[in-house]
Formats: structure tokens, C-alpha cells, sequence
């Protein structure tokens, strides 16, 4: 056992592991990883007017004043110890008995570090903000006439800090780990530390934690920022390489087959790109390791083409395919489109079938047993060749004849687990995997969370696509407001059609269906009036501006066979207008629909509302997107939906997506509040590091896979794979 995994009882005591665990402190590791916030500087004290109520803070202040008198109340005497940064005012407050000590200890002049959780009484310019029992350390020294110089400077570490557990008593804890402790073993290889010019272990540790000046921090923080990273990119370097040792059954391309009927009768010629990334698959599938690639293409891209090419080469090589989707609106419109695009191809059996026609069969967890029964009896036979569905697939008596490829389509809502599962459907080794996403992953993202896959991407869209216009607008505006409608109105006059989308159901039930929650949405806000709901907006249309036009409504918790219903009527074009809750975002694809207006667009993430938009201008005729907002000018909500109107790069709008949201989010953070792995590594600003950092851990598991020589960085590997690997890549 390393020091790193060592109880804190047994590293710092009982005492103090007991504080430790109002942080989540179990062990030596995890205090040593607890890093400061901040440096506060000896003699540079803390801006006070800062201070927000409800913060648990510490603070750096000089005492101007102090004040013990008797009250008639029941501790029945009463300290008010003034202090100040040179400006602003903070009052510490004690009563009674406790008020004894700290009247001895805190004369004016004294400088110290005041810990508590601020609050605010009086009002107006009599404002003041207090602390109330707080927690204080005088610091000799400080300003002091005689202090030496050296002393005057040192920096202060400034932990997150909680009731009970201050953070100089955290620094104390610390600084006996760091006086007392072996580290042990660098995980970090010496060659890895002196091309990158990073310092060594136990130097990193005490210049995070007790740095003399702030170049040292900088050079600790960047060393431990590359730990997190190698292991990281180690951890996914050595899977990657295990999948390539997974056995999987080849399903080379075969001259005149489905695949090559299907070319033949393709109504469109395919991109350059749905080409090139076509043949990397095929190559792909001929192999006989299971192929795992991600292919990232902006909405429109036309992955689904891609995506049924391989599969269709898989039936023709004798295999079965599988097209999961995230949902059941989803799966059915695949299933739909896929018997579209194949005619005959896919009428196996019938009538009118073409030779060598396979079948394809459809599995959701809502259809009836009849259709259930059926569907899964193909999928067991081996008489549909390509099976899709949702989630229901994963489920245990899901039997296939001979899965040779696993096809998820937008696959941020499926995680690494469910991968798994799905592979293990296959007999006779591994399926190949490809995972499609409509969501731009930026580089380090992809690089991190999606690292043990290989990534294609079709950066292009078909040609003929027209242009999407977005405008932003405010739901004040009556003028504005009221051509938003009648451009729908417009619009199904030309025989098109739009969506009205709602951030809410509207039934009033507390919680809604997954499909529902807008997922890197709205921050909460109390106050604000509910967001504008499906089933309330649809009437009032019907009733009001969208009078006469045929219009219906969609949402997550509808029975499946009814939103399959309204879902072939807009499709079918029986109706002019849908209403529907973000159901939609993913993937729905109905050429004829121009025009979405999106109601309390703020109520979404910048991602989603990408998503969404991406359901217009699907044809021939250009698309309108519409953001209806009542979000001010210049507030943060507006500038996001600025970001999403002023263009159409999903990357650069996925960039913004990422800043906006805490690294935790990205990564899935723990539910139990115990933070990731990743601790000062962000993906945003850490490219560089996590690219060398994946460049260096690949070639180290290449020369040695096992890591026999590297016996430091495989116990850490260990412990992450132990705790974290579910934690933040199951999520992805
Ligand atoms: P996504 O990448 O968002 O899943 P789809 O696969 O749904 O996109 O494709 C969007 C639309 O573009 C579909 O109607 C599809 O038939 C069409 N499409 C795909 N590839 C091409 C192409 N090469 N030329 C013209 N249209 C295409
Ligand atoms: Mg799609």
C-alpha cells in the first residue's frame, strides 16, 4: 500500500481524519489531492466587499476594533471584533463563554485568517457582513515592524474548506503528510518528466501545497496536471490496445451483394467524405479484431447512410447488424427510413423481394407482445438481417443468430457499460462498433472521454442542403412576435411544415421523462415563471395565430404507439404543424418541415439548440430557426443564444457549450460528490498536456503492455480503473 491509499486515521490521526470527513477526506491520497484554491499572500489581505452571503469563507483581515459588552439576553454577553482589509469591513460576532477567548486573542492590529459562512444584517448603507462563531488563526508576523522579509511573503494555501474543518487546520494536516510521508515511487516515467521539463513528485506535492512564490505553484500544478492526464490517457491507451486483442469475426466486403443493390438504387450520390469514412469502415469490418469508431458528423451530415452501408456489408458477409437509438421516436423513424431506402431489399420472404433480401426487424421495450415476439424471433433466427431499437435491445433475452456489427446512433446517451453489454450479445467474439454523434466533440474531449475509440468525421454536408437562418427574438416585442407566426403561416401556405418547441410537457406531473430534460440546460432560478409547456402553448395557437392549420402535439409521455402515430402523420405531411418537446432534438428527419420556433429558447443549452435547429433545412427549402427568448440584452442567457444565431459550426458552438459548463458535466461527475479524477486538468484549456500526454502513454503501452516496468503507474492505474472508470467514462 502506498501512502496515497493510507487512512488518514493512520496518516494524521483520529482527530483530524474525523474533521477530514466533512470533506470526503478518506485518505492520505485524497488530502494530498485536496489542493488550495487559492495563495493568499502574507500582509495582502482579502477584498471583504467581495464577500457573498451564504459563501463559507477565509479570509486574511487585520482587527481595527473590538467591542465585549454585557446583554441582557441569555449568553448574556456579547464580542463584536471588527476587521478590515484597509477598506471593507467584516464583523466577527461570538456570544457568551465562547466570546472569552478570542476578546484575549485578537487585539487590534492582529492579523489573522477568519473562517466561517458570511451572512448579512441591516440593510442599505447599513449593510454589514459578519461571521458569526467563526473560526480564526492569528498569524504572528504579518505587517509587523520586525517581521524578516522572507516571512512577510510567504504564501498562505487557501483550501475549500467546510464547517468544522478550517483551512489552515487542513494546511496543518498537510504539511505533517508532507514532513512525514514517503510518496513512494514516481508513476510518472523519468524520460516522460525531463521531455516535458516537469518536476518531480514529492517537489510537485510541497510546491502546490507550500510554495514559496507562485512560479513554484505553476510548476507543480502543471506536473500534477500531467499525472492526471498519463493516467489517464494510459488507462485508455491499455484499452484500446485490449480491444485490439479481441478476437472478432471478419466480414469483408463482397462483390454483388445488398450493399451494392443498394448503391445502385440510392437516389443521391454520396460525399467525398460519406466515401472516404465509408471505406475506412469497410476496412474496418474486414478485420479480425472488432473495430471500435466513433464517426462525429454535424446534424444533416448523413451518417445514417454511413452507418446502414455497414451494416449491409456485414449481411452480406452472413452476419446480422444492430441500430440502437436513444429513443423510441428514433428507433421507428430508423426503422421506417431503412425500409424506405431498401424496398425490395428488405422484403425478404414477401412478395416483390429482391434475391438476397434480408429482413428488417424493429425492438422497443413499449410494442405489443405480438409484434415483440415476432421482431425478436427474427433477430434469434437470423432472418432479419439488420435489427433496430432502443435500449430494450440490451435487455438479457434479446437473442441474435450471429451479431457481427452494433450501430449506435447518437451515442451521448449511451455509455461505456452499455457498450460493453451489447458486445457481449455477440457469439464467436466481439461485434464491431460503430457510434455515430451528431454533438462536435472537441479534440480533447474526444481525446478523453471518448479516447479508446478511433474517430472519423464527415465535415461536409450533401450537397443541395440549404442554409438554416436563425434569429433571436424577443418574446417583448409584439411586432416581432407576431411574424414569427405568420412566417408558419406562410410556410404551410407553400405546402411545408414547422415545429413549435416547448422546453415543458405542461401535464403537471413532478418529474418528466428523460426525453424531456433539457440535459446541459437553464440554470436554476427559483424565481422565474415556469418554462412555456406543450400542452398549453398547442391550444392557444390552435385557437389564436396558427388557426386552421393542422396541428398536433408530441411529447416524452405519450404512449409510443401514439407518438409514432403523430410522428408518420407530420412525416406523411397530414400535418402542418408539431408542437413537441425536445422528443424532436435528436435525429428526427422530415425534409418538407422549414421553420422551428423554439419557445423560451434560454431554457436550453447552446448544444441542444444546435441539435434542435438542425431539424430544418433538411431539403430543398431553406430553414428558418427562430430563438424566442424573454432573456435580456447582454445577459448571459441572451449571449448564448446570440452564439447559437451567428452560425452554423457545431465545433465552435460545442467550444462554447464546453466553456460554459463546469469540466465535471463534461465528465460525468460522481453523484456521491467526490470529485473526478480530473482535479486541476481542464479539457479546455489543457489541450497541449493531454496531447502529449496521449502521445507519450501510447507509446509506453505499446513497448509494454502489462506495464511490468512501470509498476508505480500500474498501481495507480489500478486505483482509478478501481473507483473512476464507472464514475466518468460510463456517462459519456
Ligand atoms: P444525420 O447525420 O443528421 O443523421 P441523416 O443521415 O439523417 O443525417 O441525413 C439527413 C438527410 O440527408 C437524409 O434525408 C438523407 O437521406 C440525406 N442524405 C444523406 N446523404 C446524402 C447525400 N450524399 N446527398 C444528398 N442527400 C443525402
Ligand atoms: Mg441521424
Amino acid at each position: 500500500m502506498t501512502i496515497f491509499e493510507q487512512p488518514l486515521v493512520k496518516a494524521v490521526g483520529a482527530k483530524a481524519a474525523k474533521r477530514l470527513a466533512a470533506l470526503d477526506l478518506e485518505t492520505a491520497g485524497d488530502l494530498l489531492r485536496h489542493y488550495p484554491r487559492r495563495y493568499a499572500q502574507r500582509g495582502e489581505l482579502t477584498d471583504l466587499d467581495s464577500l457573498a452571503e451564504g459563501e463559507y469563507v477565509t479570509v486574511l483581515a487585520e482587527v481595527e476594533k473590538i467591542q465585549g459588552r454585557k446583554i441582557s439576553k441569555r449568553p448574556g454577553y456579547l464580542l463584536e471584533v471588527t476587521v478590515t482589509d484597509g477598506r471593507g469591513l467584516l464583523t466577527l460576532t461570538f456570544f457568551g463563554k465562547g466570546a472569552y477567548i478570542p476578546e484575549r486573542e485578537l487585539p487590534p492590529g492582529t492579523h489573522g485568517l477568519f473562517a466561517g459562512k458570511v451572512s448579512f444584517f441591516g440593510s442599505g448603507r447599513h449593510l454589514k457582513r459578519q461571521l458569526v462563531h467563526p473560526e480564526y488563526k492569528p498569524l504572528a508576523g504579518g505587517d509587523l515592524a520586525g517581521a524578516a522579509r522572507e516571512f512577510a511573503e510567504e504564501l498562505i494555501p487557501v483550501y475549500p474548506a467546510a464547517k468544522g474543518v478550517t483551512s489552515w487546520q487542513i494546511a496543518d494536516c498537510v504539511r505533517i503528510l508532507l514532513d512525514t510521508a514517503d510518496l513512494g515511487d514516481d508513476a510518472l516515467p523519468e524520460h516522460v518528466r525531463r521531455r516535458h521539463r516537469l518536476i518531480g513528485l514529492s517537489d510537485a506535492y510541497q510546491g502546490i501545497h507550500r510554495p514559496r512564490d507562485m512560479a513554484e505553484a505553476g510548476r507543480a500544478r502543471k506536473r500534477l496536471k500531467w499525472d492526471e492526464a498519463f493516467v489517464l490517457q494510459t488507462a485508455l491507451a491499455r484499452r484500446r490496445r485490449a480491444a485490439a486483442e479481441l478476437a472478432a469475426t471478419p466480414r469483408p466486403p463482397a462483390a454483388g451483394g445488398l450493399l451494392a443493390a443498394f448503391d445502385a438504387r440510392l437516389p443521391f450520390d454520396l460525399t467525398e467524405g460519406q466515401r472516404a469514412v465509408g471505406d475506412e469502415i469497410a476496412a474496418d469490418l474486414a478485420r479480425t479484431h472488432p473495430m471500435h469508431r466513433l464517426l462525429q458528423g454535424d446534424v444533416g451530415a448523413g451518417k445514417t447512410v454511413v452507418g446502414l452501408r455497414a451494416m449491409l456489408q456485414v449481411v452480406d458477409a452472413g452476419g446480422q447488424a444492430a441500430l440502437l437509438a436513444p429513443t423510441e421516436v428514433l428507433a421507428q423513424q430508423h426503422h421506417r427510413s431503412i425500409v424506405a431506402m431498401l424496398g425490395p431489399l428488405a422484403q425478404a420472404g414477401q412478395l416483390g423481394g429482391a434475391e438476397h433480401a434480408t429482413r428488417v426487424a424493429l425492438l422497443t421495450g413499449s410494442q405489443g407482445a405480438k409484434a415483440r415476439r415476432a421482431g425478436l424471433l427474427d433477430a434469434a433466427s437470423g432472418a432479419a438481417g439488420i435489427v433496430v431499437g432502443t435500449h430494450a435491445l440490451l435487455q438479457e433475452h434479446v437473442q441474435f443468430a450471429d451479431l457481427g456489427l452494433v450501430v449506435i446512433d447518437e451515442q451521448h446517451r449511451f455509455g461505456v457499460e452499455q457498450r460493453d453489454a451489447l458486445r457481449e450479445k455477440a457469439t464467436g467474439g466481439r461485434p464491431h462498433v460503430l457510434v455515430m454523434t451528431a454533438t462536435p466533440i472537441p479534440r480533447t474531449v474526444a481525446m478523453t472521454v471518448y479516447g479508446d475509440l478511433d474517430t472519423s468525421a464527415l465535415t461536409q454536408l450533401p450537397a443541395g442542403r440549404s442554409p438554416i437562418a436563425t434569429h433571436v427574438v424577443p418574446s417583448g416585442n409584439r411586432a416581432y412576435w407576431d411574424r414569427a407566426w405568420e412566417r408558419i403561416r406562410e410556410e404551410a401556405a407553400k405546402g411545408r411544415q414547422a415545429y413549435v418547441v416547448c422546453p415543458r410537457i405542461g401535464d403537471e406531473e413532478p418529474s418528466s421523462s428523460p426525453d424531456d430534460v433539457p440535459e446541459d440546460g437553464p440554470e436554476d432560478d427559483g424565481a422565474r415563471r415556469p418554462p412555456l409547456a406543450v400542452l398549453d402553448v398547442a391550444p392557444k395557437l390552435t385557437e389564436g395565430p396558427l388557426h386552421g392549420l393542422r396541428l398536433d402535439v408530441l411529447h416524452g409521455r405519450m404512449h409510443p404507439d401514439d407518438k409514432d402515430a403523430v410522428m408518420r402523420r407530420f412525416a406523411a405531411g397530414e400535418l402542418d404543424v408539431l408542437v413537441a418537446t425536445t422528443v424532436i432534438e435528436v435525429g428526427v428527419d422530415v425534409p418538407n418541415a422549414t421553420v422551428m420556433v423554439v419557445m423560451d429558447a434560454d431554457r436550453f443549452g447552446v448544444s441542444q439548440l444546435h441539435q434542435l435547429r438542425g431539424r430544418v433545412g433538411r431539403g430543398r427549402h431553406a430553414g428558418l430557426c427562430l430563438l424566442v427568448t424573454d432573456a435580456v440584452e447582454d445577459s448571459k442567457a441572451r449571449e448564448r443564444l446570440d452564439a447559437v444565431a451567428s452560425t452554423l459550426d457545431g465545433f465552435e458552438l460545442s467550444r462554447i457549450d464546453l466553456e460554459q459548463r463546469r469540466e465535471g458535466d463534461v465528465l460525468g461527475e460522481s453523484q456521491s460528490g467526490r470529485q473526478s479524477s480530473l482535479r486541476l486538468l481542464t479539457l479546455l484549456r489543457d489541450e497541449e498536456i493531454i496531447k502529449e500526454a496521449r502521445a507519450e502513454a501510447t507509446t509506453l503501452v505499446e513497448a509494454d503492455p502489462e506495464l511490468r516496468d512501470h509498476p508505480a503507474l500500474a498501481a495507480e492505474l489500478a486505483t482509478l480503473v478501481d473507483e473512476e472508470r464507472a464514475e466518468y467514462l460510463e456517462k459519456a
